[in-house]
């Protein structure tokens, strides 16, 4: 008799990653939208595809390791020194280079729940113990909660904003408080994946505030606002003593020569992003008043997604939805996470919600 190959036990606590489903091809005639994985609901740009396209031809060679066209235009683009760049591929990744870089067996990696569903895992796969603080009845971080947790093997602390999945950001007071609290050899983490879609005045600042401190980093992606999900890139600003310890845990030639290269030609074409992103946020607040006006319970939201709340009725919806043409992230007990897309997906919605509510 032979042994199975003996893992570290906390892997047994990792639930597999249950991604977004992807529609069923159906044969009712009824156009199917997935928003469920906050995708961007428009194609690349022109000039990215063509830029995808010409760096086809080099695949046989390995990527630039140092991603440095990249991480220049990532510095000029949001104003910092290119020492204060990492790249990984996808922001997900640089969460597990943060836990890696700070944590490990007997540590703990702090973070509000319900928040990013990777936040539990990173800890777990680290070997660190995740410690989850709940969130405020409105869906918002309790950072004063978050500072009382903080101990001596408090290595890593996630705060998100806005938050994935109720949309509410931290306000730069909040932040600032809770700066003061936290010991200055705790890292922190402002993951700021959503940030592009915030149109809140008081939203926290990250790119301003992690120069007042060494031990916070902004984490950011091209995954939602730059329509980039399916290239895996994303990047932390932070001060060089933590680009470094990124770098030292980042997957070597990691971020792909098409990643690179379709990252680098966003950046160039941010306006016309912009005008992308301007129109979701649109069509967030037109979704977010049509749910309320039919009396629906929904969260504001600096999100690209929207938060319904719907406590035990939340499978019933999940089901009803996705017979309707609508895959939605339902988290069983608690609510639904529904991505804002394209005007016609968003009109589903409007029109799925309704009826499920009449019944
Ligand atoms: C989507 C998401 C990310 C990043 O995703 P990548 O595709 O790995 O860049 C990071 N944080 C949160 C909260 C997210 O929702």
């Amino acid at each position: 008799m032979t042994d199975a190959p003996r893992f570290r036990p906390s892997l047994l606590e990792v639930p597999g990653y249950r991604a977004g489903k992807r529609p069923e091809r159906r044969d009712d005639g009824i156009e199917a939208f997935k928003v469920s994985s906050n995708e961007n609901p428009y194609p690349p740009l022109p000039n990215v595809l063509k830029v995808i396209e010409a760096v086809a031809h080099e695949v046989n060679r390995y990527p630039d390791p140092g991603s440095v066209e990249l991480i220049a235009a990532i510095a000029a683009h949001v104003g910092v020194p290119a020492d204060h760049v990492a790249v990984g591929t996808g922001a997900v990744a640089l969460c597990y280079q943060f836990a890696h870089a700070t944590a490990g067996p007997g540590d703990e990696v702090l973070f509000a729940w319900r928040s990013f569903e990777a936040y539990p895992i990173v800890a777990l796969v680290s070997g660190a113990t995740g410690v989850r603080v709940p969130l405020t009845a409105d869906g918002r971080h309790d950072l004063d909660a978050m500072a009382s947790e903080v101990t001596p093997r408090t290595r890593l602390i996630f705060v998100c904003s806005p938050n994935n999945p109720t949309g509410a950001v931290v306000t730069q007071a909040e932040l600032d408080r809770f700066m003061s609290m936290v010991p200055s050899d705790v890292m922190v983490v402002l993951d700021e994946a959503y940030i592009e879609f915030s149109r809140a005045d008081d939203a926290a600042d990250g790119l301003a505030s992690y120069r007042r401190h060494e031990n916070l980093a902004v984490l950011r992606t091209f995954s939602k606002a730059y329509g980039l999900a399916g290239l895996r890139v994303g990047y932390a600003i932070g001060a060089p003593i933590v680009i470094e310890a990124l770098n030292k845990t980042g997957l070597p030639f990691g971020v792909s020569v098409i990643a690179q290269a379709a990252a680098i030609a966003s950046l160039a074409d941010h306006e016309e992003l912009r005008v992308r992103v301007d129109d979701l946020v649109t069509e967030r607040r037109r979704v977010i008043a049509a749910l309320r006006g039919d009396g629906a319970e929904v969260f504001e939201s600096e999100a690209n997604f929207v938060w319904l709340p719907m406590a035990q009725a939340t499978h019933a919806f999940a089901e009803y939805a996705e017979a309707a043409g609508l895959t939605v992230r339902a988290f069983p007990g608690e609510g639904v996470r529904i991505t804002i897309a394209e005007a016609q997906a968003n009109d589903r919605v409007i029109e799925v919600v309704r009826s499920f509510r009449v019944g």
